[in-house]
């Protein structure tokens, strides 16, 4: 078995029944449960957008591949549909990334494990932290509360639920 954690954002339609689905997605497709965190309220990162964003870390147990893995979380991401918004950029209801998988690193074109902008985001650290703060990052080998400290990003990231 693996422990894997999981970001979970989305900005359209009822943000929090869209987490709470993705949620009982990964516990049914993916694997037990183990530690889900609060959500947390950002405002939109490094694209322009009216939305703020809602975000949550997830903490699961899996027989699946890194492979399979995102496999899995991409068809999550397609059953639960796609909007077309105004300038027909089409944005997703969820994104799922995958943050961690055990001390494993993937670098191939499409999967890089751990997740390589995790380190510059306080909406990922921050719900990390509450659920992983002793966490070690396995290249870096620091701990999530050691990255958040480190952290520049500026952008408010508050508690929503
Ligand atoms: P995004 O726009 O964040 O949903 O990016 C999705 C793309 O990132 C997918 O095509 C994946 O192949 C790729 N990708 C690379 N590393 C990861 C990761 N750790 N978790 C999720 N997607 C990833």
């Amino acid at each position: 078995m693996h422990t894997v954690y999981f970001l979970l954002g989305s900005n359209l339609g009822d943000c929090t029944l869209n987490l709470k689905q993705a949620v009982e997605e990964i516990s049914k497709h993916i694997g037990l449960l183990l530690k889900v965190s609060s959500v947390y309220k950002s405002a939109p990162w490094g694209f322009d957008s009216s939305h703020e964003f809602l975000n949550q870390v997830v903490c699961a147990e899996t027989a699946l591949s890194p492979e399979a893995l995102l496999k899995n979380t991409q068809a999550i991401e397609k059953r639960m549909g796609r909007v077309k918004t105004r300038d027909t950029y089409e944005e997703r209801l969820i994104d799922i990334d995958i943050l961690f998988y055990d001390d494993t690193i993937v670098e191939e074109n499409h999967l890089k494990v751990p997740h390589p902008l995790l380190a510059y985001r306080r909406f990922t650290l921050i719900p990390l932290q509450e659920i992983a703060p002793n966490l070690k990052h396995p290249v870096t080998q620091l701990t999530i509360s050691e990255i958040l400290e480190n952290c520049t990003d500026p952008s408010e990231v508050t508690q929503y639920s």
